[in-house]
This record gives C-alpha cells, sequence and structure tokens, in this order.
C-alpha cells in the first residue's frame, strides 16, 4: 500500500483541484480522502498529483532522425514511401531504432506521459520492434501499424487483407498515412477489419487546406469527410476543415487528435481549437513526429494555450487544454466509446463479443485515464510552482520538477 499525502489532487473527469491523500493498492485507488494514511507514504505537500498523460499521437520510430530536413516541404519530409524520412529509417539498423525509440520512451515518461498512441511504419516488424523496446519501460504504448502493400499503386486487396490480419495479431490497430496515399478500398478493408477485432483504426486528414481541397476536386469529398464515412474511430490533424466536417465529426462522435506544434513545425496552420470546442468535440492531443518535436507534452499544452489565445484573441480556460492530454479520453467523443458503440453494433452476439473485448485491451490501456476510486493509478506528482494548479502544469513544469510517475503498480521516483 502507498499513501499519497497532502497533494492538490486533480480529481475526477473535470480536474477539479483538492488538498487531500490517496490510498494506493496494487497499481489501483482504494481511497480518496484527508483521513486515509497507510502504508508507504510518499509526501505531496506544495505538489501536484495530475493524471498522467496520454500523448495520442506520435511516430517514435523517427526517434532516430530528430531535426532532419529542416526547410523542405511536409511532403518532401514525411510523405510515404519516398519521404526523407521513410529513405533515412530504411537505412538504419534495427539496434539504433531500438536503442533511440527507447531514449524516447524514456524521456515521455519523465515527464508525465504513462500512455502514447503510435503510428509504427515498417509493417509488421516495425510493430515487433516497438514492443521489444517498450518491454522493459512502465509505459504503455498503443500501437497502430501499417503495411506496405496499403501504398501499392493498384494495391493487390487479398494480399492487404492478410498484411491487415497479420499485423492486428500483435498490435492495437491499424493507421495509414492518408487518403493521398491509400485507395477507398484499402480504407474500408483496414476499418472493416479492425472492427471485426475491436481494434483501432486511425487516419491523418484535413492536415492541410491543399489537401483538402485536392480530395474535394478529385473526389467529392473532403478528407475529413471520407475519413469519417470510412468509420475510422480516431481522426489525426482536423488542422483545415471544410464545409460541415466539424458538424460530421462531432455527430458521429470521432474521436479526434490535434498536433499545434507539428502543424507549426510544418508551416501548416493551426487547429481551429474554439470552433471544435464550439461543436461539444473534446480532442485528444499529439506531439506527432519525434523527428520535429520533443514528445513532451508539458510543451505542447503550453504552445497550445498560448497560440490559441493569441489567434482569438480570447480567454480560453487552461483547464480545457489540460483535459486534452489527460481526461478527454474517458469522456464523450471518446476512444473507448467509439470502440464499445462499434462493438455494440457489430457483434450483437454477446459471447462473440466479449471474446473480442478479452483481447482488446483499449479498456485497461487508456479507459479511465482520471484519478477516482476504484481506478488504476495512472497519475505523476509535480511540483506547485504557482498557486494556479493548471497554469502551474502549462506554464512552468519542467522535467526536474517531477517527483514521481505511478502507472498503475510501476512506480518511478525521479527526485
Ligand atoms: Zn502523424
Amino acid at each position: 500500500m502507498i499513501t499519497i499525502s497532502n497533494g492538490t489532487v486533480l480529481f475526477g473527469p473535470d480536474l477539479i483541484a483538492k488538498n487531500t491523500n490517496i490510498l494506493i493498492d496494487n497499481g489501483r485507488i482504494i481511497e480518496i480522502s484527508n483521513d486515509v494514511v497507510e502504508g508507504e507514504i510518499i509526501d505531496a505537500t506544495d505538489c501536484i498529483v495530475c493524471p498522467s498523460f496520454l500523448n495520442a499521437h506520435t511516430h517514435i520510430g523517427d526517434s532516430i532522425i530528430k531535426d532532419i530536413g529542416d526547410g523542405k516541404s511536409i511532403d518532401e519530409i514525411v510523405k510515404p514511401p519516398n519521404g526523407l524520412k521513410h529513405l533515412e529509417l530504411e537505412k538504419s539498423s534495427d539496434k539504433d531504432l531500438i536503442d533511440s525509440m527507447k531514449e524516447t520512451m524514456w524521456n515521455m515518461l519523465e515527464t508525465g506521459t504513462t500512455h502514447f498512441i503510435d503510428y509504427r511504419e515498417g509493417g509488421l516488424k516495425g510493430v515487433n520492434l516497438l514492443k521489444k523496446a517498450a518491454k522493459d519501460i512502465p509505459i504503455n504504448p498503443i500501437i497502430l501499424g501499417r503495411d506496405d502493400s496499403f501504398y501499392d499503386e493498384d494495391p493487390n486487396l487479398s494480399k492487404v487483407k492478410i498484411a491487415i490480419k497479420k499485423i492486428l495479431k500483435v498490435s492495437d490497430g491499424i493507421a495509414p498515412s492518408g487518403f493521398g496515399e491509400i485507395s477507398d478500398e484499402v480504407a474500408f478493408l483496414i476499418v472493416s477489419e479492425c472492427k471485426k477485432k475491436g481494434k483501432l483504426s486511425s487516419i491523418h486528414a484535413g492536415e492541410y487546406e491543399a489537401l483538402q481541397k485536392d480530395s474535394l476536386n478529385n473526389t467529392g469529398k473532403t478528407e475529413i469527410q471520407k475519413a469519417v464515412e470510412a468509420g475510422f474511430n480516431q481522426i489525426v490533424h482536423i488542422t483545415s476543415p471544410l464545409n460541415d466536417d466539424l458538424d460530421l465529426i462531432s455527430k458521429n462522435n470521432k474521436n479526434v487528435v490535434l498536433c499545434p506544434r507539428s502543424n507549426g513545425a510544418f508551416s501548416v496552420g493551426i487547429p481551429p481549437l474554439m470552433e471544435i470546442f464550439k461543436k461539444g468535440i473534446k480532442p485528444l492531443i499529439g506531439t506527432d513526429n519525434i523527428m520535429i518535436n520533443s514528445p513532451n507534452i508539458f510543451r505542447e499544452l503550453e504552445y497550445t494555450l498560448k497560440i490559441m489565445k493569441a489567434f482569438y484573441k480570447e480567454y480560453i480556460a487552461p483547464k480545457d487544454i489540460l483535459k486534452m492530454a489527460t481526461t478527454n479520453v474517458c469522456i464523450a467523443g471518446s476512444l473507448n466509446n467509439n470502440i464499445d458503440l462499434d462493438n455494440n453494433l457489430n457483434y450483437g452476439d454477446n459471447s462473440n463479443k466479449e471474446k473480442i473485448m478479452a483481447k482488446n485491451d483499449f479498456k485497461t490501456k487508456i479507459n479511465k485515464l482520471t484519478i477516482e476510486k476504484d481506478n488504476f493509478a495512472q497519475l505523476f506528482i509535480v511540483k506547485k510552482l504557482s498557486k494556479n494548479p493548471y497554469l502551474s502544469l502549462i506554464n512552468r513544469s519542467e522535467t526536474k520538477d517531477i517527483i514521481c510517475v505511478m502507472n498503475k503498480d510501476k512506480l518511478v521516483c525521479y527526485n
């Protein structure tokens, strides 16, 4: 048993700040009250106890090529299969790739991130490399694989289907790059195979205006519309929605991930956060490619809060920004709801559904990333550097201020 005592706890889905103690047994929160003091004591006086971060979009495979390609266009840098990134990664040894991914995961952990959703390139082998790299690190990667066969000019659909099935055996889902690189038939196969297994399908869409307009001109639909209609669980970026894209997302309860620093780094714009909030969408946040951004969520949150205030010339509540990296995943429009909904819709037969849910470990991986009784202890303790706990985290927290990171029964202490 462990008691975290006297911290400013950001409690529940609304991150309500209250001074209290938390009793943890075997990685689970069993009591939250001022009176409880049992087992090992971690003194959190003058500290904030925050739910640990979910970095909802990364490509940690490119940890090995940090800051290459500066000055080149987004397509020249990251577009598969011939972008600079993909050519450079092909040249890297497995050992170097694993070492650089490990370094990134330790880096994430020491900045409060216990969960991340990764777009893993390199097919089946790529997924297995990340699993190997993550093996001894108390962090939970949610790995979305892909296969080169997706990108063939005239893809062989039975070959694509076999590749998807193989990847789904070892991964948490599938994430192709975007509609510019895959056909509608491949998109359909990805979504339907993921649904069958209760796994996550995710895709980049609407990252910049030209992509959206090209898609509209060529197909009569925006990328975001195509992503929603194809049934992807999660849509990443939506930086340049057109027409009624945001209504479609909201109506279909899609999970979205914004990556503001990445959009800045690639000079493609600013995600329309106020419009997204106004539609009732609860976005997540991701740091995207390690080659262009550190995976430090504090940096992402500060950039996001300030660029949005500058852009809209309005007040934005810091708490709403913090929720993008923490509790938004647990409330309306969340990943879990989408997965559940899909399972309910497609697998009426209960025994089959249970089998699927048993295999689908999203529930244990990212459900309930809130500090509440009976939830897993997925949290970090960080020095409180100002009286406003939300701004203390967003404006001031540095790696050196983190005292401990707890991921269920794993505790890593830094101070
Ligand atoms: Zn990305």
